[in-house]
Protein backbone atom coordinates (compact mmCIF):
# COMPACT_ATOMS: atom_id res chain seq x y z
CA UNK A 1 0.00 0.00 0.00
CA UNK A 2 1.28 3.50 -0.64
CA UNK A 3 2.93 5.18 2.25
CA UNK A 4 3.65 2.01 4.05
CA UNK A 5 6.08 0.84 5.38
CA UNK A 6 8.14 -2.63 4.65
CA UNK A 7 11.13 -4.28 6.09
CA UNK A 8 12.61 -5.05 2.89
CA UNK A 9 12.60 -4.01 -0.51
CA UNK A 10 13.85 -5.70 -3.63
CA UNK A 11 14.76 -3.98 -6.49
CA UNK A 12 14.38 -6.73 -9.82
CA UNK A 13 13.66 -10.11 -10.07
CA UNK A 14 16.99 -11.61 -11.87
CA UNK A 15 19.55 -14.12 -10.05
CA UNK A 16 20.60 -11.21 -7.44
CA UNK A 17 17.12 -10.31 -6.47
CA UNK A 18 15.97 -13.73 -6.31
CA UNK A 19 18.54 -15.17 -4.00
CA UNK A 20 18.03 -12.00 -2.00
CA UNK A 21 14.45 -12.63 -1.61
CA UNK A 22 14.51 -16.46 -1.03
CA UNK A 23 16.88 -16.15 1.97
CA UNK A 24 15.52 -13.23 3.63
CA UNK A 25 11.96 -15.18 3.82
CA UNK A 26 13.90 -17.93 4.77
CA UNK A 27 15.07 -16.28 7.56
CA UNK A 28 11.61 -14.70 8.46
CA UNK A 29 11.76 -11.11 6.70
CA UNK A 30 8.79 -10.08 4.81
CA UNK A 31 10.29 -9.19 1.50
CA UNK A 32 8.95 -6.81 -1.50
CA UNK A 33 10.06 -7.25 -4.60
CA UNK A 34 9.73 -4.41 -7.42
CA UNK A 35 10.02 -5.60 -11.00
CA UNK A 36 9.31 -2.51 -13.96
CA UNK A 37 8.93 -5.68 -16.30
CA UNK A 38 5.67 -8.37 -16.78
CA UNK A 39 5.13 -10.87 -14.89
CA UNK A 40 4.74 -13.37 -17.98
CA UNK A 41 2.34 -15.89 -16.45
CA UNK A 42 -0.39 -15.50 -18.60
CA UNK A 43 -1.08 -16.75 -22.35
CA UNK A 44 -1.39 -14.75 -25.36
CA UNK A 45 -3.63 -15.04 -28.04
CA UNK A 46 -1.93 -17.93 -29.77
CA UNK A 47 -2.13 -19.76 -26.28
CA UNK A 48 1.57 -19.48 -25.49
CA UNK A 49 3.67 -16.79 -22.86
CA UNK A 50 6.19 -16.41 -24.63
CA UNK A 51 6.49 -15.44 -28.87
CA UNK A 52 8.94 -17.77 -30.89
CA UNK A 53 11.92 -16.22 -31.93
CA UNK A 54 11.47 -16.66 -35.40
CA UNK A 55 7.87 -14.72 -35.32
CA UNK A 56 8.37 -11.54 -33.06
CA UNK A 57 5.40 -10.30 -31.94
CA UNK A 58 4.53 -7.25 -29.22
CA UNK A 59 6.12 -9.47 -26.41
CA UNK A 60 9.51 -9.31 -27.73
CA UNK A 61 11.16 -6.49 -27.03
CA UNK A 62 10.47 -3.84 -24.43
CA UNK A 63 9.34 -0.54 -25.59
CA UNK A 64 10.01 -0.54 -29.50
CA UNK A 65 8.56 0.04 -32.29
CA UNK A 66 10.67 -2.13 -34.48
CA UNK A 67 12.72 -4.95 -33.76
CA UNK A 68 16.43 -5.16 -33.19
CA UNK A 69 17.67 -8.39 -33.15
CA UNK A 70 21.14 -9.31 -32.40
CA UNK A 71 21.52 -11.10 -35.97
CA UNK A 72 19.99 -7.98 -38.07
CA UNK A 73 20.59 -10.17 -41.65
CA UNK A 74 20.49 -13.19 -43.40
CA UNK A 75 21.71 -13.45 -46.91
CA UNK A 76 21.71 -9.84 -47.30
CA UNK A 77 17.95 -9.49 -46.20
CA UNK A 78 17.41 -7.38 -43.12
CA UNK A 79 15.54 -8.99 -40.27
CA UNK A 80 13.85 -6.38 -38.38
CA UNK A 81 10.24 -5.50 -38.75
CA UNK A 82 7.65 -3.48 -37.15
CA UNK A 83 6.24 -4.08 -33.37
CA UNK A 84 3.51 -2.64 -31.96
CA UNK A 85 5.07 -0.63 -28.70
CA UNK A 86 4.51 -2.78 -25.55
CA UNK A 87 6.24 -4.28 -22.72
CA UNK A 88 7.84 -7.20 -23.85
CA UNK A 89 10.80 -9.44 -23.01
CA UNK A 90 14.16 -8.24 -24.35
CA UNK A 91 15.59 -4.84 -23.71
CA UNK A 92 17.58 -3.85 -26.54
CA UNK A 93 19.42 -1.10 -24.53
CA UNK A 94 21.22 1.36 -26.39
CA UNK A 95 24.13 3.07 -25.46
CA UNK A 96 26.22 5.40 -27.85
CA UNK A 97 29.00 2.61 -28.44
CA UNK A 98 26.84 -0.36 -27.56
CA UNK A 99 23.66 -2.11 -27.25
CA UNK A 100 23.03 -3.93 -24.38
CA UNK A 101 20.81 -6.91 -24.32
CA UNK A 102 18.62 -7.87 -21.50
CA UNK A 103 15.85 -9.33 -19.74
CA UNK A 104 12.42 -7.99 -18.52
CA UNK A 105 10.15 -9.39 -16.56
CA UNK A 106 10.24 -11.58 -13.48
CA UNK A 107 12.80 -13.79 -13.28
CA UNK A 108 14.63 -10.98 -15.36
CA UNK A 109 17.84 -12.24 -17.70
CA UNK A 110 16.53 -15.55 -16.37
CA UNK A 111 14.08 -15.73 -19.16
CA UNK A 112 15.59 -14.96 -22.46
CA UNK A 113 18.78 -16.05 -21.78
CA UNK A 114 20.60 -19.29 -23.24
CA UNK A 115 20.68 -21.52 -19.75
CA UNK A 116 24.11 -21.79 -19.95
CA UNK A 117 25.39 -22.49 -16.26
CA UNK A 118 29.02 -22.46 -16.30
CA UNK A 119 31.23 -22.32 -13.37
CA UNK A 120 34.88 -20.38 -14.38
CA UNK A 121 37.72 -22.16 -14.44
CA UNK A 122 39.40 -21.84 -10.12
CA UNK A 123 42.36 -20.44 -12.05
CA UNK A 124 40.94 -17.73 -13.42
CA UNK A 125 38.43 -16.88 -10.01
CA UNK A 126 41.21 -14.88 -9.02
CA UNK A 127 41.00 -12.32 -12.01
CA UNK A 128 36.94 -12.11 -11.55
CA UNK A 129 36.70 -11.05 -7.95
CA UNK A 130 40.15 -10.47 -6.51
CA UNK A 131 38.48 -9.55 -3.16
CA UNK A 132 36.28 -12.98 -2.74
CA UNK A 133 37.86 -15.88 -1.08
CA UNK A 134 37.99 -18.80 -3.74
CA UNK A 135 38.18 -21.94 -1.91
CA UNK A 136 34.73 -21.00 0.22
CA UNK A 137 33.36 -20.23 -3.25
CA UNK A 138 34.16 -23.27 -5.18
CA UNK A 139 33.25 -25.44 -1.34
CA UNK A 140 30.15 -23.64 -0.35
CA UNK A 141 28.71 -20.70 -3.04
CA UNK A 142 28.90 -22.63 -6.27
CA UNK A 143 27.73 -25.83 -5.41
CA UNK A 144 24.95 -24.07 -3.41
CA UNK A 145 23.97 -21.93 -6.67
CA UNK A 146 24.18 -24.64 -9.34
CA UNK A 147 21.78 -27.00 -6.91
CA UNK A 148 19.16 -23.42 -6.75
CA UNK A 149 19.29 -22.99 -10.26
CA UNK A 150 18.75 -26.73 -11.17
CA UNK A 151 22.07 -26.83 -12.99
CA UNK A 152 22.66 -30.49 -14.48
CA UNK A 153 24.76 -32.05 -17.45
CA UNK A 154 23.24 -33.06 -21.00
CA UNK A 155 23.23 -36.95 -21.20
CA UNK A 156 26.71 -37.40 -23.43
CA UNK A 157 25.36 -40.57 -25.37
CA UNK A 158 22.44 -38.81 -26.30
CA UNK A 159 24.14 -36.10 -27.38
CA UNK A 160 26.38 -38.13 -29.37
CA UNK A 161 23.46 -39.25 -31.59
CA UNK A 162 20.91 -36.23 -31.50
CA UNK A 163 19.87 -34.28 -34.81
CA UNK A 164 19.25 -30.75 -32.35
CA UNK A 165 22.99 -30.62 -31.50
CA UNK A 166 24.74 -31.94 -35.05
CA UNK A 167 25.68 -28.19 -34.88
CA UNK A 168 27.86 -29.13 -31.99
CA UNK A 169 29.62 -31.47 -33.33
CA UNK A 170 30.67 -29.62 -36.32
CA UNK A 171 31.61 -27.22 -33.63
CA UNK A 172 33.78 -30.11 -31.74
CA UNK A 173 35.37 -31.58 -34.81
CA UNK A 174 36.50 -28.04 -36.51
CA UNK A 175 38.02 -27.01 -32.68
CA UNK A 176 39.23 -30.40 -32.25
CA UNK A 177 41.16 -30.74 -36.09
CA UNK A 178 42.84 -27.22 -35.27
CA UNK A 179 44.10 -28.77 -31.78
CA UNK A 180 42.06 -26.14 -29.10
CA UNK A 181 40.12 -28.29 -25.95
CA UNK A 182 36.50 -28.38 -26.58
CA UNK A 183 34.71 -28.42 -23.24
CA UNK A 184 30.75 -29.32 -22.60
CA UNK A 185 29.18 -27.04 -20.10
CA UNK A 186 25.83 -27.14 -18.12
CA UNK A 187 23.17 -26.14 -19.13
CA UNK A 188 19.41 -24.97 -16.94
CA UNK A 189 17.28 -26.91 -19.35
CA UNK A 190 15.53 -29.93 -18.66
CA UNK A 191 17.25 -32.31 -20.65
CA UNK A 192 14.30 -35.07 -20.15
CA UNK A 193 12.04 -32.93 -21.66
CA UNK A 194 14.12 -31.99 -24.30
CA UNK A 195 15.28 -35.98 -25.02
CA UNK A 196 10.98 -35.99 -25.14
CA UNK A 197 10.53 -33.22 -27.86
CA UNK A 198 13.30 -35.27 -29.98
CA UNK A 199 11.05 -37.88 -29.82
CA UNK A 200 8.02 -35.74 -30.96
CA UNK A 201 5.83 -36.74 -27.32
CA UNK A 202 5.61 -33.33 -26.22
CA UNK A 203 5.18 -29.57 -27.05
CA UNK A 204 8.45 -28.17 -28.60
CA UNK A 205 10.43 -25.58 -27.03
CA UNK A 206 14.08 -25.80 -27.39
CA UNK A 207 13.63 -27.56 -30.46
CA UNK A 208 11.49 -24.76 -32.07
CA UNK A 209 14.11 -22.22 -31.43
CA UNK A 210 12.50 -20.26 -28.22
CA UNK A 211 15.40 -18.05 -26.50
CA UNK A 212 15.76 -14.58 -26.87
CA UNK A 213 12.07 -13.73 -26.74
CA UNK A 214 11.38 -16.63 -23.71
CA UNK A 215 10.95 -20.36 -23.49
CA UNK A 216 7.89 -21.81 -22.93
CA UNK A 217 8.43 -25.07 -21.71
CA UNK A 218 11.92 -26.81 -20.57
CA UNK A 219 14.06 -24.23 -19.02
CA UNK A 220 14.23 -23.97 -15.52
CA UNK A 221 13.87 -20.31 -15.46
CA UNK A 222 14.03 -18.32 -12.02
CA UNK A 223 9.89 -18.38 -12.07
CA UNK A 224 10.70 -22.38 -11.57
CA UNK A 225 13.36 -22.53 -9.37
CA UNK A 226 14.90 -19.63 -6.63
CA UNK A 227 11.26 -17.58 -7.33
CA UNK A 228 9.20 -20.45 -7.05
CA UNK A 229 10.62 -21.48 -3.32
CA UNK A 230 10.47 -17.94 -2.44
CA UNK A 231 6.45 -17.55 -3.40
CA UNK A 232 6.21 -20.75 -0.94
CA UNK A 233 7.37 -19.14 2.08
CA UNK A 234 4.63 -16.81 1.89
CA UNK A 235 6.80 -13.64 2.87
CA UNK A 236 7.24 -12.73 -1.20
CA UNK A 237 5.33 -10.33 -2.76
CA UNK A 238 6.40 -9.30 -6.03
CA UNK A 239 4.89 -6.20 -7.85
CA UNK A 240 5.70 -6.41 -11.86
CA UNK A 241 5.30 -3.45 -13.79
CA UNK A 242 6.84 -0.97 -11.05
CA UNK A 243 10.06 0.51 -11.89
CA UNK A 244 11.96 2.13 -8.95
CA UNK A 245 12.67 6.05 -9.56
CA UNK A 246 14.03 6.94 -6.12
CA UNK A 247 15.56 5.72 -2.46
CA UNK A 248 16.53 8.68 -0.20
CA UNK A 249 17.19 8.52 3.46
CA UNK A 250 13.90 8.83 5.27
CA UNK A 251 13.51 11.68 7.81
CA UNK A 252 12.85 8.91 10.62
CA UNK A 253 15.20 6.40 9.47
CA UNK A 254 15.25 3.39 6.61
CA UNK A 255 14.58 4.63 3.39
CA UNK A 256 12.00 6.58 1.29
CA UNK A 257 11.41 4.64 -2.62
CA UNK A 258 9.95 6.19 -4.96
CA UNK A 259 8.05 3.68 -7.35
CA UNK A 260 6.16 4.32 -10.75
CA UNK A 261 3.07 1.73 -11.74
CA UNK A 262 3.47 1.49 -15.43
CA UNK A 263 1.00 0.12 -18.20
CA UNK A 264 1.92 -2.55 -21.22
CA UNK A 265 2.83 0.71 -23.62
CA UNK A 266 5.11 1.57 -20.91
CA UNK A 267 3.29 5.15 -19.80
CA UNK A 268 3.39 5.65 -16.08
CA UNK A 269 -0.40 5.46 -14.40
CA UNK A 270 0.23 6.04 -10.38
CA UNK A 271 3.02 6.92 -8.41
CA UNK A 272 3.77 5.86 -4.87
CA UNK A 273 5.86 5.96 -2.15
CA UNK A 274 7.00 3.22 0.38
CA UNK A 275 9.51 3.36 3.16
CA UNK A 276 12.08 1.33 3.55
CA UNK A 277 14.08 -0.50 6.27
CA UNK A 278 16.79 -1.78 4.02
CA UNK A 279 16.90 -1.88 -0.03
CA UNK A 280 18.76 -4.33 -1.68
CA UNK A 281 19.45 -3.20 -5.48
CA UNK A 282 18.95 -5.93 -8.10
CA UNK A 283 18.05 -4.57 -11.34
CA UNK A 284 21.02 -5.70 -13.01
CA UNK A 285 24.43 -4.17 -14.05
CA UNK A 286 23.18 -1.74 -16.12
CA UNK A 287 19.78 -0.59 -13.81
CA UNK A 288 21.18 -0.73 -10.39
CA UNK A 289 24.91 1.58 -11.77
CA UNK A 290 22.49 3.89 -13.82
CA UNK A 291 19.98 4.07 -10.76
CA UNK A 292 22.80 4.76 -8.51
CA UNK A 293 24.99 7.18 -10.68
CA UNK A 294 22.02 9.65 -10.77
CA UNK A 295 20.75 8.81 -7.50
CA UNK A 296 24.46 10.13 -6.00
CA UNK A 297 24.40 13.24 -9.05
CA UNK A 298 20.97 14.68 -8.24
CA UNK A 299 21.81 14.49 -4.22
CA UNK A 300 19.21 12.13 -3.30
CA UNK A 301 22.24 9.79 -2.06
CA UNK A 302 25.01 11.87 -1.46
CA UNK A 303 27.41 10.15 0.12
CA UNK A 304 27.76 7.10 -2.13
CA UNK A 305 31.55 6.83 -3.14
CA UNK A 306 33.16 7.88 -6.45
CA UNK A 307 33.69 4.07 -7.46
CA UNK A 308 29.54 4.35 -8.14
CA UNK A 309 29.09 4.15 -12.28
CA UNK A 310 32.93 2.85 -12.06
CA UNK A 311 34.00 -0.46 -13.95
CA UNK A 312 32.04 -1.53 -16.13
CA UNK A 313 32.74 -4.50 -18.84
CA UNK A 314 30.70 -6.20 -21.26
CA UNK A 315 32.46 -9.90 -20.82
CA UNK A 316 34.28 -9.50 -23.92
CA UNK A 317 31.18 -10.32 -25.75
CA UNK A 318 32.20 -10.67 -29.52
CA UNK A 319 29.56 -12.90 -32.17
CA UNK A 320 31.02 -14.19 -36.15
CA UNK A 321 30.09 -17.15 -38.22
CA UNK A 322 31.43 -19.49 -40.25
CA UNK A 323 30.57 -20.70 -43.67
CA UNK A 324 31.31 -24.03 -43.23
CA UNK A 325 31.59 -26.74 -46.68
CA UNK A 326 28.37 -28.69 -47.90
CA UNK A 327 30.03 -31.55 -45.96
CA UNK A 328 29.79 -29.81 -42.92
CA UNK A 329 26.21 -29.47 -42.44
CA UNK A 330 24.64 -27.57 -39.49
CA UNK A 331 21.24 -29.52 -39.39
CA UNK A 332 17.89 -27.84 -40.00
CA UNK A 333 16.60 -27.79 -36.33
CA UNK A 334 19.17 -26.81 -33.83
CA UNK A 335 18.57 -27.06 -30.00
CA UNK A 336 18.22 -23.57 -28.42
CA UNK A 337 20.34 -24.36 -25.48
CA UNK A 338 24.43 -24.65 -25.96
CA UNK A 339 25.97 -27.11 -24.90
CA UNK A 340 29.35 -26.41 -25.61
CA UNK A 341 32.57 -24.44 -26.30
CA UNK A 342 35.98 -24.02 -27.40
CA UNK A 343 38.27 -23.22 -24.42
CA UNK A 344 41.30 -21.11 -25.67
CA UNK A 345 41.27 -18.54 -22.57
CA UNK A 346 44.98 -19.73 -21.62
CA UNK A 347 46.26 -18.74 -24.60
CA UNK A 348 44.41 -16.25 -26.29
CA UNK A 349 42.00 -14.78 -23.89
CA UNK A 350 38.80 -16.67 -25.63
CA UNK A 351 36.28 -19.00 -24.48
CA UNK A 352 33.91 -19.36 -27.51
CA UNK A 353 30.26 -20.67 -27.21
CA UNK A 354 28.79 -22.86 -29.84
CA UNK A 355 25.81 -21.03 -30.50
CA UNK A 356 22.69 -22.48 -32.26
CA UNK A 357 21.38 -20.95 -35.66
CA UNK A 358 17.84 -21.57 -35.26
CA UNK A 359 16.28 -20.80 -38.66
CA UNK A 360 14.67 -24.35 -39.38
CA UNK A 361 16.66 -24.68 -42.58
CA UNK A 362 19.82 -25.50 -43.43
CA UNK A 363 22.28 -22.76 -43.57
CA UNK A 364 26.08 -24.41 -43.42
CA UNK A 365 26.62 -21.69 -40.79
CA UNK A 366 28.56 -21.76 -37.60
CA UNK A 367 27.74 -19.17 -35.10
CA UNK A 368 29.86 -18.82 -32.26
CA UNK A 369 29.26 -15.88 -29.28
CA UNK A 370 32.82 -15.16 -28.03
CA UNK A 371 33.83 -14.37 -24.33
CA UNK A 372 37.14 -12.49 -24.48
CA UNK A 373 39.27 -11.03 -21.85
CA UNK A 374 38.76 -7.47 -22.87
CA UNK A 375 40.64 -4.87 -20.49
CA UNK A 376 38.51 -1.49 -21.16
CA UNK A 377 36.30 -0.28 -18.59
CA UNK A 378 33.84 1.91 -19.25
CA UNK A 379 31.89 4.51 -16.59
CA UNK A 380 28.27 5.71 -16.16
CA UNK A 381 27.59 9.38 -16.01
CA UNK A 382 24.90 11.63 -15.22
CA UNK A 383 23.77 13.79 -18.40
CA UNK A 384 21.51 16.35 -16.44
CA UNK A 385 20.56 18.28 -19.56
CA UNK A 386 19.43 15.78 -21.39
CA UNK A 387 17.79 13.83 -18.30
CA UNK A 388 19.84 10.38 -18.93
CA UNK A 389 22.51 8.12 -17.57
CA UNK A 390 25.16 7.57 -20.21
CA UNK A 391 28.07 5.24 -20.87
CA UNK A 392 31.11 5.82 -22.23
CA UNK A 393 31.89 2.18 -23.56
CA UNK A 394 33.27 2.95 -27.53
CA UNK A 395 32.72 0.58 -30.21
CA UNK A 396 36.48 0.71 -30.85
CA UNK A 397 37.26 -1.09 -27.79
CA UNK A 398 35.91 -4.06 -29.48
CA UNK A 399 39.01 -4.47 -31.31
CA UNK A 400 41.03 -6.44 -28.16
CA UNK A 401 37.73 -9.11 -27.89
CA UNK A 402 38.17 -9.75 -31.92
CA UNK A 403 41.84 -9.82 -31.93
CA UNK A 404 41.04 -12.73 -29.15
CA UNK A 405 38.32 -14.95 -31.50
CA UNK A 406 40.51 -14.55 -34.26
CA UNK A 407 42.86 -16.15 -32.36
CA UNK A 408 40.22 -19.49 -32.57
CA UNK A 409 38.77 -18.86 -35.74
CA UNK A 410 41.47 -17.65 -37.86
CA UNK A 411 43.46 -20.97 -37.23
CA UNK A 412 40.18 -23.07 -37.79
CA UNK A 413 38.93 -21.17 -40.99
CA UNK A 414 42.86 -21.87 -41.86
CA UNK A 415 42.71 -25.43 -41.28
CA UNK A 416 39.16 -26.17 -42.78
CA UNK A 417 39.58 -23.98 -45.69
CA UNK A 418 36.45 -21.60 -44.69
CA UNK A 419 35.78 -18.45 -44.16
CA UNK A 420 33.77 -16.03 -41.85
CA UNK A 421 30.08 -15.47 -42.80
CA UNK A 422 29.64 -12.01 -43.85
CA UNK A 423 25.59 -11.52 -43.87
CA UNK A 424 24.66 -11.32 -40.10
CA UNK A 425 25.41 -7.72 -39.35
CA UNK A 426 24.52 -5.54 -41.76
CA UNK A 427 26.98 -4.30 -44.54
CA UNK A 428 29.50 -6.61 -45.31
CA UNK A 429 30.82 -7.04 -41.23
CA UNK A 430 32.15 -10.25 -40.37
CA UNK A 431 32.11 -9.48 -36.13
CA UNK A 432 29.50 -8.49 -33.80
CA UNK A 433 30.90 -6.17 -32.04
CA UNK A 434 27.72 -3.57 -31.47
CA UNK A 435 26.56 -5.26 -28.64
CA UNK A 436 27.20 -7.82 -25.24
CA UNK A 437 24.43 -9.75 -23.70
CA UNK A 438 26.48 -9.78 -20.48
CA UNK A 439 27.13 -6.30 -19.05
CA UNK A 440 29.04 -6.72 -15.49
CA UNK A 441 30.18 -4.60 -13.32
CA UNK A 442 29.41 -0.66 -12.23
CA UNK A 443 28.91 -0.91 -8.57
CA UNK A 444 31.97 -3.20 -8.27
CA UNK A 445 32.47 -5.08 -5.03
CA UNK A 446 34.79 -4.05 -2.16
CA UNK A 447 34.95 -0.56 -4.04
CA UNK A 448 31.91 1.02 -4.69
CA UNK A 449 30.63 -1.35 -1.69
CA UNK A 450 32.36 -3.42 1.20
CA UNK A 451 33.79 -6.63 0.49
CA UNK A 452 29.77 -8.35 0.67
CA UNK A 453 28.07 -5.06 -1.16
CA UNK A 454 27.21 -3.33 1.68
CA UNK A 455 27.02 0.52 -0.54
CA UNK A 456 29.59 2.69 1.52
CA UNK A 457 28.21 5.83 2.88
CA UNK A 458 24.68 4.68 3.53
CA UNK A 459 24.11 1.84 5.93
CA UNK A 460 20.72 -0.14 4.87
CA UNK A 461 21.55 -0.24 1.36
CA UNK A 462 22.71 -3.21 -0.59
CA UNK A 463 23.93 -4.07 -4.17
CA UNK A 464 23.11 -7.93 -4.95
CA UNK A 465 23.48 -8.28 -8.70
CA UNK A 466 25.75 -8.55 -11.83
CA UNK A 467 27.10 -4.78 -11.07
CA UNK A 468 29.45 -5.85 -8.77
CA UNK A 469 31.63 -8.12 -10.81
CA UNK A 470 34.27 -5.95 -12.27
CA UNK A 471 33.15 -5.97 -16.15
CA UNK A 472 34.57 -9.71 -17.25
CA UNK A 473 33.75 -13.35 -15.69
CA UNK A 474 35.61 -15.10 -17.98
CA UNK A 475 32.39 -17.48 -19.08
CA UNK A 476 28.61 -16.64 -18.86
CA UNK A 477 27.96 -14.93 -15.51
CA UNK A 478 24.52 -16.14 -14.17
CA UNK A 479 26.52 -18.91 -12.02
CA UNK A 480 28.87 -16.42 -10.52
CA UNK A 481 26.00 -13.54 -10.05
CA UNK A 482 24.47 -16.54 -8.25
CA UNK A 483 26.97 -17.80 -6.22
CA UNK A 484 28.14 -14.34 -5.32
CA UNK A 485 24.79 -13.36 -4.22
CA UNK A 486 24.27 -16.51 -1.85
CA UNK A 487 28.06 -15.84 0.24
CA UNK A 488 27.39 -12.00 0.79
CA UNK A 489 23.61 -12.75 1.82
CA UNK A 490 24.25 -15.40 3.98
CA UNK A 491 26.86 -12.72 5.76
CA UNK A 492 24.02 -9.92 5.42
CA UNK A 493 21.78 -12.12 7.06
CA UNK A 494 23.82 -13.42 9.87
CA UNK A 495 25.46 -9.62 10.53
CA UNK A 496 22.59 -7.19 9.18
CA UNK A 497 19.14 -8.12 10.54
P1 LIG B 1 18.99 -9.29 -14.32
O1 LIG B 1 18.81 -10.75 -14.53
O2 LIG B 1 19.22 -8.45 -15.52
O3 LIG B 1 17.71 -8.76 -13.53
C1 LIG B 1 17.48 -7.41 -13.28
C2 LIG B 1 15.98 -7.16 -13.22
O4 LIG B 1 15.73 -5.87 -12.68
C3 LIG B 1 15.30 -7.18 -14.58
O5 LIG B 1 14.19 -8.06 -14.54
C4 LIG B 1 14.86 -5.73 -14.80
O6 LIG B 1 13.67 -5.61 -15.55
C5 LIG B 1 14.69 -5.23 -13.39
N1 LIG B 1 14.86 -3.77 -13.23
C6 LIG B 1 15.83 -2.99 -13.78
N2 LIG B 1 15.70 -1.72 -13.37
C7 LIG B 1 14.61 -1.67 -12.55
C8 LIG B 1 13.97 -0.63 -11.82
N3 LIG B 1 14.45 0.64 -11.83
N4 LIG B 1 12.87 -0.93 -11.11
C9 LIG B 1 12.39 -2.21 -11.08
N5 LIG B 1 12.97 -3.24 -11.75
C10 LIG B 1 14.07 -2.97 -12.47
N6 LIG B 1 24.31 -15.74 -18.87
C11 LIG B 1 24.75 -16.99 -18.64
O7 LIG B 1 25.38 -17.24 -17.61
N7 LIG B 1 24.49 -18.00 -19.53
C12 LIG B 1 23.82 -17.79 -20.70
O8 LIG B 1 23.58 -18.73 -21.49
C13 LIG B 1 23.37 -16.46 -20.99
N8 LIG B 1 22.73 -16.16 -22.15
C14 LIG B 1 22.22 -14.90 -22.34
C15 LIG B 1 21.48 -14.63 -23.49
C16 LIG B 1 20.88 -13.39 -23.66
C17 LIG B 1 20.10 -13.10 -24.92
C18 LIG B 1 21.01 -12.39 -22.64
C19 LIG B 1 20.35 -11.05 -22.79
C20 LIG B 1 21.75 -12.66 -21.51
C21 LIG B 1 22.37 -13.90 -21.34
N9 LIG B 1 23.11 -14.19 -20.20
C22 LIG B 1 23.60 -15.45 -20.00
C23 LIG B 1 23.37 -13.15 -19.16
C24 LIG B 1 22.51 -13.31 -17.91
O9 LIG B 1 21.16 -13.47 -18.24
C25 LIG B 1 22.72 -12.05 -17.02
O10 LIG B 1 24.09 -11.98 -16.69
C26 LIG B 1 21.91 -12.11 -15.73
O11 LIG B 1 20.53 -12.18 -16.01
C27 LIG B 1 22.19 -10.89 -14.85
O12 LIG B 1 21.59 -11.11 -13.60
P2 LIG B 1 21.29 -9.92 -12.59
O13 LIG B 1 20.73 -10.50 -11.34
O14 LIG B 1 22.50 -9.06 -12.48
O15 LIG B 1 20.19 -9.00 -13.32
Amino acid sequence: APGARVPVLVVGTGYGGSVAALRLAQAGVDVHMIEMGMSWDTPGPDGKIFANTTKPDHRSFWLRTKTKQPLSNFLGFPLDKDIPRHTGILDAEEFSGITVYQGRGVGGGSLVNGGMAVTPRRENFGGVLPSVNAAEMYDVYYPRANAGLGVSDVDPAWWESAACYQYARVGRKHAQRSGFPFVFVPNVYDWDYMKQEAAGAVPKSALDGEVLYGNNYGKKSLQKTYLARAGATGKVTISPLHRVTSVAPAAGGGYTVVIEQINTTGDTTATKTVTADKVFFAAGSVGTSKLLTRLKATGALPRLNNEVGKGWGDNGNVMCGRANHMWDATGKVQSSMPTAGIDNWAAGGAFAEVAPLPTGIETYASLYLSITKNPHRAEFSWNAAAGRTDLSWQTAWKQPSIDAARTIFDKINAKEGTIYRSDFFGGSKIWGDHLTYHPLGGVVLDRATDNYGRLHGHPGLYVIDGSLIPGNASVNPFVTITALAERNIERIIATDL
